[in-house]
């Protein structure tokens, strides 16, 4: 049997389920302002928002701002954030990132997307959280639990994060994209697992089209 793409509608009302099954979704990396929001996603890169959170009010109070970051050295940094994955070359990263928002950007995170992708480490994603969360736009962040959910529930069926991206944009709401981000995330961490989807106590029942 082919594979049912859920409609607009149907669409709405997944979101409408996840919206009462996660009242509290929302950005989970701590931050005071949209450079520490940046920085912050750059260091979650496959790792755990829990493990960032861990290392980042040590690193923000040793380093205040771009300037302050963009000019230390990386085996300083590395001492803060040596307990997540990939921390050598997010320590790079982050201080090219600060000293060019520093040098180029008069210390404020740009807020065109051609900007916020110039930057070292920064890619799509990383600048569809800063768009969201930091600047307020209507993004939709495709990260691996987005992208598992949203094809398993069947809101699209795509191949990859771009397509999945692009697919979800014309499916849902455009008032809803930042909340649908949210709301996928958490369906994937607190029940659409990666191995063990909990489908018998799940919210989508009888809408999802991995479980009809
Ligand atoms: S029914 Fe199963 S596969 Fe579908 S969204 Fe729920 S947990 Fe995931």
């Amino acid at each position: 049997m082919s594979r049912k793409i859920l409609t607009k509608d149907q669409a709405v009302e997944v979101l409408n389920r996840l919206g009462n099954e996660y009242p509290d979704a929302k950005c989970q990396l701590e931050h005071v302002n949209v450079w520490q929001l940046l920085v912050a996603t750059v260091l979650s890169a496959q790792t755990t928002d829990v493990s960032v959170n861990q290392v980042t009010p040590d690193l923000f109070a040793a380093y205040t701002g771009p300037e302050e970051l963009g000019n230390a050295l990386p085996e300083d940094v590395e001492q803060y954030i040596k307990r997540i994955g990939m921390y050598h070359q997010k320590a790079k990263n982050i201080i090219s990132l600060s000293a060019r928002i520093a040098s180029d950007f008069g210390g404020e995170v740009p807020r065109s997307r051609a900007d916020l992708e110039s930057l070292p480490g920064v890619g799509r994603k990383t600048a569809n959280v800063v768009l969201a969360e930091g600047f307020g736009e209507q993004q939709i962040a495709v990260d691996t639990h987005v992208f598992r959910v949203s094809n398993r529930i069947g809101l699209v069926h795509e191949k990859d994060v771009e397509h999945t991206e692009q697919a979800l944009i014309k499916k849902l709401p455009h008032e809803r994209l930042t909340e649908s981000h949210h709301l996928l995330i958490f369906h994937g961490r607190r029940c659409c697992h990666a191995r063990k989807p909990e489908c018998e106590r799940c919210c989508l029942n009888g809408l999802c089209q991995e479980n009809i």
